[in-house]
């Protein structure tokens, strides 16, 4: 299984892998949220609850790669989709819930930050222009927004904030675009979660070792509980955030929305990109956390 992660997780080796697990696992089914900006696809990977043949029961979503230096998440989720291809085929585990993963929300800026501003296409001056085209600290999409700043979830505030810190327009990090959910990624992301029965959600960012659970206000009666046992599972610590990563992320938006659990996991420590080597020792730690958010829905 770890062949496969000696190198950073770009959006052809996502592909690649996705298309590996389909043809190997006939019950798993492949798919897309949509497009990115440049056309990529957000691939999804669902897997059906054998005990519940409801088409509206609730669905756990699991996420990856908001931020392009955060590639290893992508890693991370595909491996954790072999394991439980592997147990469901074993038999040895029943899906009390349908889990939807999508293992890398901005595939164009992973892209960037891997390969450099040619990776944007015809955002490729857009990107010099932002970083002076040395990616290798990417974390936006292509046209320079970063998709947890896009969601709609206390946004104006934190537009002050951007632009207090110096942030006026496209960046590598922290600009939250024009207006709310102005990304494809994003919109993407809130069309499903608006159409589709989604009971619970998890968003897998590095670097930390932390787990935050809550959004102002906002904690659902079952989210605290949830939190600590992911704690118990993983060894990490429940946080919370301040200052830029206050407001505007995908799991603000899905608690205020929905008022239903829902996770960012900061995985492993260090200086992101985190290297591929640490794969291993993080995997060790995230496949319980994994099973424990599958154990709760
Ligand atoms: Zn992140």
């Amino acid at each position: 299984m770890l062949a496969w992660t000696h190198e950073p997780m770009d959006y052809s080796q996502v592909a690649t892998r996705v298309e590996t697990l389909n043809n190997r696992f006939p019950g798993l089914q492949t798919g897309s949220l949509g497009r990115s900006l440049l056309g990529k696809e957000l691939f999804t990977l669902y897997f059906p609850a054998h005990a519940v043949p409801d088409p509206h029961a609730p669905l756990l979503l699991l996420t990856a790669a908001f931020h392009g230096m955060e590639w290893i998440t992508s890693t991370l989720l595909l491996a954790f989709a072999e394991n439980l291809c592997v147990r469901l085929e074993q038999g040895s585990i029943t899906l009390k819930c349908p889990v939807l993963m999508v293992p890398c929300v901005n595939p164009d800026g992973v892209g960037i930050q891997i390969h450099g501003p040619k990776a944007a296409g015809r955002f490729s001056h857009l990107i010099y222009h932002a970083c002076g085209g040395d990616t290798r600290r990417w974390q936006a999409n292509a046209r320079g927004v970063d998709l947890n700043h896009n969601f709609d979830a206390h946004w104006k505030t934190l537009r002050r904030m951007e632009q207090k810190a110096g942030i006026h327009g496209p960046a590598a990090t922290q600009f939250g675009g024009c207006f709310p959910h102005s990304e494809p990624e994003t919109r993407h992301l809130v069309h499903f979660c608006r159409t589709h029965p989604v009971g619970m959600a998890a968003a897998f960012h590095s670097q930390g070792e932390e787990i935050y659970y809550q959004f102002g206000d906002c904690l659902p009666p079952r989210s605290m509980e949830i939190a600590k046992r992911l704690a118990d599972a993983s060894g990490y610590t429940l946080a919370d955030p301040d200052g830029l990563a206050s407001f505007g992320g995908f799991k603000d938006w899905f608690l205020q929305e929905f008022q239903r659990p829902a996770f960012t996991i900061e995985v492993g420590k260090g200086k992101n990109p985190l290297p591929v080597d640490d794969f291993p020792g993080i995997y060790q730690r995230i496949e319980p956390l994994c099973y424990a958010l599958l154990d709760a829905c």
